[in-house]
């Protein structure tokens, strides 16, 4: 089988799909994977064709830009819509040259569901997020009828909607888009059990569970707690980091720290701390005892997998939706402000309480009753 596959240029929305691309490749499928050179060397390990999309004048590629798209969903529609204009050309040429059966997207990169529907070729959403229907999207501070009222409203929105049917994509509107529906094949890369309202999505709906890199390397624990700090690949938030320095300093824990999209480092470092750009993440957590995120769904389900509890700090809707569906099961607690203070309660919070542990357990055997990649490539052969 053909798959061309498309992503944003978000570590996120790839790293969950590199295990079934892997898992495709290994079974003789021929995948395409449409991305950016960032990303280039762990698809082609994973033993897919990479399509670069970095020369299409593609705005979203800018650093700032990708804090503000998940913040603002009129702003990253706007610049998706404008992303597939931007790479009608080549994909057209690309897509004639492959002649897929498949094709893949992630939910959010528009350009693959209107290829899709252009070319009429089979299509399956991977969807690195909750799944999102009128159900679950009240988990999103502000829901999805909210946002399309805005969206249905603005001019800049309807006039590239316009340039959209004029190059030869037949969308409606962009509700065509942007919502999850009953009846589009979807992958979603978590567990039943933890999806919020997952017995109101049809059974196109695979949910494989989250994919879980091999660990890299080893890390050494050097006492008995450790808590590990991680705002994610985007999000920028120098003053919790500084914060979360102060809050553990004179503490008998071990602290690992990445700093992601923060640059700069904190100073003045006590030896129980740990600072690095990026971390093997499934390494890390395969020794902690508690991690802080921002709630990425990749960062809490990977820490869940390992039975990790979270101190909740979400920056986005999306990421409050997963604060809020762990903290309903039980396995994290949120983090009033970034304040010292704060942080070394809930920290001393989740050491204390057995509890927190247990239900990160009890998530982490959904996760591992889900069929993975294996699974996900089944779904995906069953359709052609
Ligand atoms: N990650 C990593 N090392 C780091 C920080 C992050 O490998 O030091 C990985 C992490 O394992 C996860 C991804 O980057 O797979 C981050 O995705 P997530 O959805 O949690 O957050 P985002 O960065 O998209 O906000």
């Amino acid at each position: 089988m053909k798959i061309a596959w498309f992503s944003i240029p978000a570590h996120g929305h790839t790293n969950p799909t590199l295990a079934l691309v892997r898992e495709m490749t290994g079974a003789g499928h021929e995948v395409t994977y449409f991305s950016f050179e960032q990303f280039r060397e762990k698809i082609e390990r994973a033993g897919a064709e990479f399509v670069p999309c970095d020369s299409c004048n593609f705005e979203m590629e800018d650093k700032e830009y990708a804090e503000k798209v998940g913040k603002d969903m009129a702003f990253a529609t706007e610049l998706l819509v404008k992303s597939t204009l931007a790479l009608d050309d080549m994909v057209a040429k690309k897509v004639a040259q492959i002649k897929p059966d498949l094709i893949v997207s992630d939910s959010i990169a528009y350009w693959g569901r209107l290829t899709a529907i252009k070319y009429h070729i089979p299509y399956v959403s991977s969807t690195t997020t909750f799944a999102f229907n009128k159900y679950s999207a009240k988990y999103i501070k502000h829901g999805f009828g909210e946002l399309f009222t805005m969206l249905f409203s603005m001019p800049k929105i309807k006039r590239l909607i316009r340039e959209l049917q004029k190059k030869g994509y037949p969308v409606k509107g962009i509700l065509d888009i942007v919502q999850n529906d009953n009846a589009t094949n979807t992958i979603v890369y978590t567990s039943r059990e933890f999806q919020p309202c997952a017995d109101t999505f049809s059974d196109k709906y695979c949910f494989v569970g989250p994919s879980i890199r091999p660990l890299e390397g080893e890390i050494s624990k050097t006492a008995e707690k450790l808590i590990y700090i991680s705002m994610g690949t985007v999000i920028k938030n120098q003053e919790l980091y500084r914060n979360c320095v102060e809050a553990f300093r004179d503490t008998e824990y071990q602290v690992i720290i990445s700093l992601g999209a923060n640059e700069k480092e904190p100073v003045d470092l006590p030896d129980n701390i740990q600072v690095y750009s990026s971390v093997d993440q499934m390494a890390v957590l395969s020794i902690a005892d508690v991690f802080l995120t921002h709630c990425g769904m990749n960062s809490a389900s990977e820490a869940l997998y390992y039975e990790v509890p979270l101190i909740l700090f979400p920056q986005t809707p999306e990421q409050g939706a997963v604060a809020k569906r762990v903290e309903e099961l039980g396995a994290g607690i949120k983090l009033p402000s970034a304040q010292k203070e704060d942080v070394l309660m809930a920290a001393k919070k989740l050491f204390n309480d057995k509890q927190y542990k247990l239900a990160a357990r009890e998530i982490s055997k959904g996760f591992k009753r889900c069929g993975g990649a294996k699974a996900a490539r089944e779904f995906l052969e069953s359709l052609c």
